[in-house]
């Protein structure tokens, strides 16, 4: 506005000036309107930057929505589709009345009519197709937006898993003797796990499990005891499937296991050495339960892609670890590369340096800071724990956390890390320099004990503090196995006023239906998301999608990890606010956060925001 009045101003004062011949007026008048079409045009350059962001995430989000596999529709508040996406349209009629949905295959009752009052709902339901007289099955959740009233759908063709139950294809998917995938199918998941790995989760490992002497055995066996021991041993190993784990049978005494992703951290070595120990444990175990001695367990292990691009080559690899560790003696493992074989005892070392850590008060709570790109101030910490190993030095996590979690010290250590954090807040309030909540990494174990609600609302109330001063930062494993406890406990926490979140949303397998079944405040972008994203288009397609969908589903969006200041940028203009990362500051000791406070408006460089 006010630059349109000076505008006119100089406008009219040009030609007077002319008129009167005052040169002195004129050069100013012409400096100020010339002055005055720069600001304007770059005014109106900013404003179209900014509507081209905001049209560029629009066209992100209806990219992943138009790509997605699964059906997805958007209804009005009257169950008019607005959007189809091209899954869905593809197979039902474009009209404008709503998708017939119905309860069963037999019924008339359309379920979008019963189920309107409500703000969510999710399970099976049958999609009356376009030129079918057969309704297909579907995996439904249907979620209604507040503000707008309008529905969300997204579902999900199950016929195949229907099909699945006749008895021919469970033949090909399960193997008779095991209850496991069948080889063949083992090679379908090594193939997909080789098709989706991608830059920033591109390992993977094959774990062969060869029971030597069980073939003698199950021949001596009665017949109607031949499977149990091998029974016994496929039992074992199916409980690393609730992680992510795919076990399968291998061939007559082999098994196999296919350790995805998401569970090959940065410690690989360390991590596949203790899980394949752990198995050799369990079959000694089992030898002895079935008197025989003379079984012996043997552990070969190859890793994508480094011993290997295809199935049958990685297959192979592993296989020959067998032999090696066959050579070695009675009950061993062997990589299939030696490079990850030299640092095998190491974690039994740790193993016991870390039973006595926490007696000799050798652990520490360090605080990362989150900023807030909106006021450019720190908005709360992450609290990261930290062992100073006398012998070692001061070891992250990644060190240690998967060896508390096998031998259940996870419990102890995340009472202890909360315990600090309360006393540290206390410390903080007293001296004025707290800032917003403490974020508490919670542990899948931790979470299942009984008296989890109630030792976190004990420790508040010996330190005399309210529960939304903390976030409890909850592992996705939590949400694995569908337990009506969950919720319970969800609900407990909330009542008591804790701020949940879902911790490294995208890493592993949890998915938005887990946002949208349990009261989530907020979830966390895990750090594979950000890594690429300033030169990964696809990366970044997928955050903004990511960020846009947590907003209709009215969770907050935290991202960490960010590293430099493109990354921050981005994740700004794709509206996600609250930011973690080495970019503004590593994980600190709690003596340091005074200092960092003090440069807290350096934090955050001039050109995010
Ligand atoms: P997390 O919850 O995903 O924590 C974030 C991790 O990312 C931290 O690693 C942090 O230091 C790191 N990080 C933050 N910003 C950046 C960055 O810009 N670049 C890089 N490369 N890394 C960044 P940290 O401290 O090693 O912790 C690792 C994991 O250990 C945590 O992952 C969490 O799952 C677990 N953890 C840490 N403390 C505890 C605890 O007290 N209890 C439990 N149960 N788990 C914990
Ligand atoms: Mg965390």
């Amino acid at each position: 506005m006010l630059s349109g009045w000076l505008l006119l101003s100089a406008a009219v004062q040009l030609p007077a000036a002319a008129l009167s011949g005052d040169t002195h007026t004129m050069l100013l008048a012409l400096a100020v309107l010339l002055l005055l079409v720069i600001v304007l045009s770059l005014y109106n350059r900013k404003l179209l930057q900014s509507k081209k962001a905001a049209d560029s995430e629009q066209q992100a989000l209806k990219n992943l929505l138009d790509q997605s596999a699964e059906f997805i529709a958007i209804l009005d508040s009257s169950l008019q589709p607005t959007y189809l996406n091209p899954a869905f349209s593809s197979v039902i009629p474009a009209t404008p009345s709503p998708p017939a949905v119905f309860k069963d295959e037999e019924s008339d009752v359309l379920l979008l009519a019963e189920i309107t009052p409500q703000l969510h709902w999710q399970g099976e339901a049958w999609l009356q197709l376009a030129n079918n007289e057969k309704r297909t099955p579907v995996a439904l959740t249907i979620t209604r937006h507040l503000d707008s009233g309008s529905y969300l759908l997204s579902g999900r063709d199950i016929s195949h898993c229907k099909r699945k139950q006749t008895e021919q294809d469970a033949d090909y998917i399960y193997d008779a003797d095991t209850g496991l995938f069948t080889p063949l199918l083992l090679n379908q998941f090594i193939q997909t796990a080789i098709n989706s790995s991608t830059a920033s989760q591109s390992q993977f490992a094959i774990c062969l499990i060869k029971y030597n002497q069980i073939v003698s055995y199950m021949a001596s066996a009665p017949q109607d005891k031949v499977p149990d021991v091998l029974r016994s041993l496929s039992a074992q190993l199916k409980q690393y499937s609730s992680k992510g784990a795919i076990v399968a049978r291998y061939n007559t005494d082999t098994l196999a296991m296919l350790i995805p992703a998401h569970l090959c951290s940065a410690q690989i070595e360390v991590n596949l050495n203790r899980l394949a120990h752990k198995i050799l444990l369990l079959a000694d175990q089992a030898a002895q339960e079935f008197k025989q001695s003379a079984l012996q367990t043997y552990i070969g292990i190859s890793i994508y892609p480094l011993d290997g691009a295809s199935p049958a080559v990685l297959l192979s690899s592993a296989s020959t670890a067998i032999c090696s560790a066959a050579r070695l003696g009675r009950s061993n493992m062997q990589f299939a590369n030696s490079r990850y074989q030299l640092k095998a005892p190491e974690y039994l070392a740790l193993e016991a340096e870390l039973l006595k850590a926490q007696d000799n008060d050798e652990f520490d709570v360090y605080y990362q800071p989150r900023l807030s790109i909106g006021s450019n101030r720190v908005v709360g910490y992450e609290a990261l724990l930290r062992w100073h190993n006398p012998k070692r030095g001061i070891l992250a996590p990644q060190y240690f956390i998967n060896i508390a979690d096998d031998t259940g010290q996870i419990v102890a250590l995340d009472k202890l890390v909360f315990r600090k954090c309360c006393q540290q807040l206390k410390h903080w309030q007293q001296t004025g320099i707290s800032r917003g909540r403490i974020s508490v990494n919670i542990s899948t174990l931790s979470f299942r004990q009984q008296d989890f609600v109630s030792a976190l609302q004990q420790q508040l109330e010996d330190a005399q503090l309210p529960a939304d001063l903390f976030e409890l930062e909850l592992h996705e494993d939590i949400f694995l196995q569908p337990d009506s406890a969950i919720n319970t406990t969800l609900q407990q926490l909330i009542a008591l006023g804790f701020h949940l979140t879902l911790d490294n949303f995208g890493q592993g397998i949890s998915s938005l239906s887990v946002l949208r079944e349990y009261p989530l405040h907020s979830l966390k972008i895990a750090q594979g998301f950000i890594r690429d994203m300033e030169h990964n288009e696809q990366q970044r397609n997928i955050t903004a999608s990511l960020i846009r969908l947590a907003s209709y589903l009215q969770i907050d969006v935290i991202a960490t990890g960010i590293e430099n200041e493109m990354q921050a940028y981005l994740l700004h203009v794709m509206g996600c606010d609250i930011l973690q990362g080495h970019l503004f500051s590593k994980a600190l000791p709690a003596s340091e956060v005074p200092a960092l406070l003090a440069r807290e408006n350096r934090l955050l460089r001039k050109e995010v925001g």
